[in-house]
């Protein structure tokens, strides 16, 4: 064997995923296993479901926690509400809006795409035209925060277009939830799904769920069966809905589930708007200390993320900015991300999420960077 046991340096995570996570949540999940139909957890899946609601700030009954991470999350939407026919357009300004479209296509649907470049937010007049032209299109689906790029679109404004053409609206929110506003009832979305560990600050590996009423109607009324068993939400639904009589469906990641629990927790122990304005003060502090470096951001004010920072390479830096990001994790335990797909060695990935949304790890980065470049 190679270790005796397995201890990882503890690192500065400041990329696009995972973040780091509270004392607190590590603590939980050592906590005593129990029966994932024991009445006590029972008790909490409904606790969970709960806090999610707010998390979303929604009434949705279906809301819950998939056993899967992130892309499973999306899938999920996707394998639920799209039949094999079906029009759904899908917009893309980044990586996350690509699998979108490759989704659709395993589903049987027909993917109309909206393309805009990386960096920039939708373009809401293409979607407008996109929604004419196909006036029989059933859903629309975009990325509300794009991490392969920084950028936020307009969720409430994409809902009101999807809306005034009576179609679903299916939204990423993996990055998005708790970091930025996200008002799901008051925005009409139909279905989001998110992810533990990007500004939740939960271990990798369940997807925050929503449906609206209309979506689930939807589904109920389907002409084929989905083609994912473990993803049915049918089935899904009599475990997490299933009142005193929930049945079996899947062991639920009981000790993974204290872990969400206990941030969700401190989520609402801070205030989403207060979470909301950290994530926006810390991100005013980075961009400070990174354009006195020299550094200049790849996304316009007003779309940026702030639990996102996309910055341009300047061209000294470009040669070797894979060296500098293996630097910064050998040398100073602190991890960045690298740019993806057209922006790989072009863009640099600062992420400050959830717990790691702090002065402390700004401090530390800008430090690192002025050290090394
Ligand atoms: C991270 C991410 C995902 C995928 O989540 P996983 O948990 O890695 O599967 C999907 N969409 C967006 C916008 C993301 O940032």
């Amino acid at each position: 064997m190679k270790y005796n046991s397995f201890n990882p340096t503890q690192k500065i995570l400041m990329g696009p995923g995972p973040s780091n996570i509270d004392p607190r949540v590590m603590e939980s999940m050592s906590k005593n296993i129990i029966g994932h139909l024991d009445p006590e957890f029972i008790e909490l899946m409904n606790e969970i479901k709960n806090l999610l609601r707010y998390a979303f700030q929604t009434k949705n009954e279906l809301t819950f926690p998939l056993s899967a991470p992130g892309s499973a999350g999306m899938e999920t939407c996707f394998v639920n509400l799209v039949e094999p026919g079906d029009k759904v357009i899908v917009c893309i300004n980044g990586v996350f809006g690509g699998r979108m479209k490759e989704n659709v296509e395993r589903c049987g649907g027909y993917p109309i795409i909206i393309e805009d470049k990386w960096g920039t937010p939708i373009d809401l007049n293409k979607v407008e035209i996109a929604l004419k032209q196909n006036p029989d299109t059933k859903i629309l689906a975009f990325v509300h925060a794009e991490t392969s790029t920084g950028v936020c679109s307009d969720a409430m404004e994409l809902s009101n277009l999807a809306k005034s053409y009576d179609c679903l609206t299916i939204m990423d929110t993996v990055t998005s939830l708790a970091g930025i506003p996200i008002h799901l009832d008051e925005w009409k979305i139909d279905a989001v799904y998110s992810g533990s560990q990007k500004c939740l600050s939960c271990p990798p590996g369940l997807s925050p769920l929503s449906f609206s009423e209309n979506a689930l109607t939807v589904v109920k009324n389907r002409k084929t069966k989905v083609q994912s068993w473990f993803m049915d939400l049918s089935l899904v639904m009599q475990y997490w809905q299933g009142g005193s009589s929930r049945a079996y469906h899947h062991t639920a990641p009981i000790n993974a589930m204290y872990a969400l629990y206990e941030s969700l927790r401190i989520l609402n122990e801070e205030g989403l708007e207060n979470s909301w304005k950290r994530h926006e003060a810390v991100h005013l502090e980075l961009k400070k200390g990174l354009e006195n470096l020299g550094f200049s951001f790849l996304v316009d004010e007003k779309s940026r993320l702030p639990q996102l920072n996309a910055i341009l390479l300047p061209d000294k830096i470009k040669s070797n900015e894979a060296e500098i990001r293996a630097r910064l994790l050998r040398e100073y335990n602190l991890e960045i991300g690298a740019g993806l797909g057209a922006l790989s060695g072009k863009i640099w990935r600062i992420g400050l999420m959830g717990y790691g949304a702090s002065l402390n790890n700004v401090k530390t980065c800008i430090n690192a960077l002025s050290e090394i470049i």
